[in-house]
């Protein structure tokens, strides 16, 4: 446990956060410095084909099989943090025997992790936890990914009676970025199934997420000066307030919507009075409703127009990535060992499906499956981020179990 929480500090300490709007890979120079530490380390671990690559700063290591010729897997986290909280100078703060009561930031004591706000919170009463100063996020996401496959692969090491096959160790960059798969060369992964430590709380096995879609929306009026404007000027800002005003929100929107609906989220606006464009995001967890999503806006668009005949709406689909679910069924024992292990290392196995996307999402879709496991951090993407030290404990359990099961496996 000390090493696994020595390990968590040393790695949140590396500002890791990642940048858009950047075509830099990765986006920020320290994800490439982290890697440089985990390249270090692995060395000493004694595991083999350790590589960072010099062109996507992506750290891959192979700790050998020693249980017959079992197939690999692979256990991914990304070491990029999320843009949307500062990363630089995170001093974590370890609150050991947790008390139960709302816990104050000393950095900022107007950021505090409130009881009544965060509903798991109450049952983490005695347990260690983790949190920053509040000036900062902790990078629990996903260095608590990275700790624990390191203190679990180091286990390994240490006690070489435990039986297993081939383990890939991957860390990928800008993953918050949506961009961690970009750089991902899964025939040099050469896995049979590959886990990502990136899920919150203790016994998520995630093996759905979203279906996604990307919708473009451009809305083309006709400008003039606003003197001479009588019965030519079409202002493209108001046909905007229009096309969105004809779609379904009260039912398809994620603020209206739960569960294993779908949704459409417009979420950016851009443009003036001669051309706005809209960006929404069309989501379900089944891939076919993103069609009538896209037929939904055509319709929109189509009823504008006829309104507007000068005015021209064009709706671009790109497609984002797909519900991993499908593509699981493929190698149903990335999911069945995986839920074995949740049990052999004593902690519940709960199946979600994940209203956003993974890396696995895109992983299983390149056909290596690639369900999503969790690691203690919680409330992330903000200040008020923690992670709990003995549910990251129980992912380095689950680790060991599930490399024990796949060394049983023959093909
Ligand atoms: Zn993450």
């Amino acid at each position: 446990m000390n090493e696994l929480l020595e390990r968590f500090v040393r790695y949140v300490k590396v500002e890791t956060t990642a940048v858009e709007d950047t075509t830099d890979y990765p986006s920020s120079s320290g994800q490439l410095e982290l890697g440089r530490m985990l390249v270090a380390e692995l060395e000493e671990l004694g595991l083999v084909d350790i590589s960072q690559d010099p062109k996507s700063g992506v750290v891959m290591g192979t700790l050998p099989g020693n249980a017959g010729k079992g197939p690999a897997i692979a256990w991914l986290a990304h070491m990029d943090t999320s843009p949307e909280a500062c990363g630089k100078n995170v001093k974590p703060i370890i609150h050991k025997k947790y008390n139960g009561k709302d816990i104050v930031l000393p950095g900022d004591k107007s950021k505090v992790i409130r009881v009544a706000e965060i509903e798991e919170l109450a049952a983490l009463k005695g347990k260690t936890l983790i949190t920053s100063d509040g000036t900062t996020l902790l990078g629990a996401d996903d260095k608590a990914g990275v700790a624990t496959i390191m203190t679990a692969l180091a286990h390994l090491q240490a006690n070489r009676r435990i039986k297993h096959g081939p383990i890939r160790a991957v860390f990928t960059c800008d993953e918050e970025v949506g961009r961690g798969c970009d750089k991902i060369n899964i025939k040099k992964i050469n896995a049979r199934a590959a886990y990502t430590l990136d899920g919150s709380g203790a016994g998520e096995l995630e093996n759905e997420t979203f279906s996604a879609d990307l919708a473009t929306v451009t809305i083309t009026g006709v400008n003039i000066h606003p003197g001479l404007a009588t019965g030519k000027l079409v202002n493209a800002i108001r046909l905007t307030g229009l096309f969105l005003e004809r779609l379904p929100w009260h039912r398809l929107a994620p603020e209206t919507t739960g569960g294993r609906d779908g949704f459409m989220h417009p979420y950016v606006i851009e443009g003036g009075v001669p051309e706005v464009k809209l960006r929404i995001i069309l989501r379900s967890f089944v891939t076919a409703e993103l069609k009538d999503q896209a037929k939904m806006l055509r319709a929109a668009a189509a009823s504008v127009m006829t309104e507007f005949p000068k005015a021209k709406i064009e709706v671009k689909i790109s497609k984002q990535y797909r519900n991993m679910f499908e593509h699981l069924s493929k190698e149903p024992r990335a999911v069945a060992l995986a839920e074995k292990a949740y049990r052999a290392a004593g902690v519940n196995p709960r199946y979600e499906a994940i209203r956003g996307g993974t890396d696995g999402s895109r992983l299983s879709e390149m056909g290596l499956p690639t369900p999503n496991l969790s690691v203690g951090m919680h409330n992330f993407h903000s200040e008020l981020e923690f992670a709990c030290l003995e549910e990251m404990e129980s992912a380095v359990k689950m680790l060991i179990e599930l490399a024990k099961l796949w060394g049983k496996e023959k093909k």
